[in-house]
């Protein structure tokens, strides 16, 4: 089924002028980029997105991260997009990311790990809602 998901190419990511390398590997990996804009998230936008980590021990480095500079996010839509997006950007923690994988390929650290992908159709419903407009989605 034709899908969408949320993708955050996150600040590690961006201050290395790698947004193209990744838009790359999603395009080879048949996803279209259907929505993407630039933007600085907020404190509060970021708390908002990643609310479901509050009590994690993580959570304050998290949001200082997203902060730190500028993200890019997209709409990316495909069959299956949301498991074929999370297979792409390779697992959480890039040490044990699969060869290719955006993550294997670019990541930094546990938290700079370049990109965000919604992990189920209904979070990418509610995630794409909090940064797109159904005008901003050209499929
Ligand atoms: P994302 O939600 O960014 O797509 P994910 O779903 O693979 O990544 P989550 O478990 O949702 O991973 O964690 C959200 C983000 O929080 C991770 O991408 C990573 O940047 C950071 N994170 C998660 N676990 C840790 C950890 N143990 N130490 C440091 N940062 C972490
Ligand atoms: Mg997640």
């Amino acid at each position: 089924m034709t899908e969408r998901t949320l993708s955050i190419i996150k600040p590690d990511a961006t201050r290395r002028n790698l947004t193209g390398k990744i838009n790359a590997v999603i395009e080879e990996a048949g996803l279209r980029i259907v929505g993407q804009r630039r933007i600085r998230m907020s404190r509060a936008q970021a708390e908002a997105f990643y609310g479901i980590h509050k009590e994690k021990p993580f959570f304050g480095e998290l949001v200082e991260f997203m902060t730190s500079g500028p993200v890019v996010v997209q709409v990316l839509e495909g069959e299956g997009a949301v498991s074929r997006y999370r297979e792409v950007m390779g697992a959480t923690n890039p040490a044990n990311a699969a060869p290719g994988t955006i993550r294997q390929l670019y990541a930094e650290s546990f938290t700079g790990n370049s990109v965000h992908g919604s992990d189920s159709p209904e979070n990418a419903r509610d995630e794409i809602s909090q940064f797109f407009t159904e005008a901003d989605i050209v499929g």
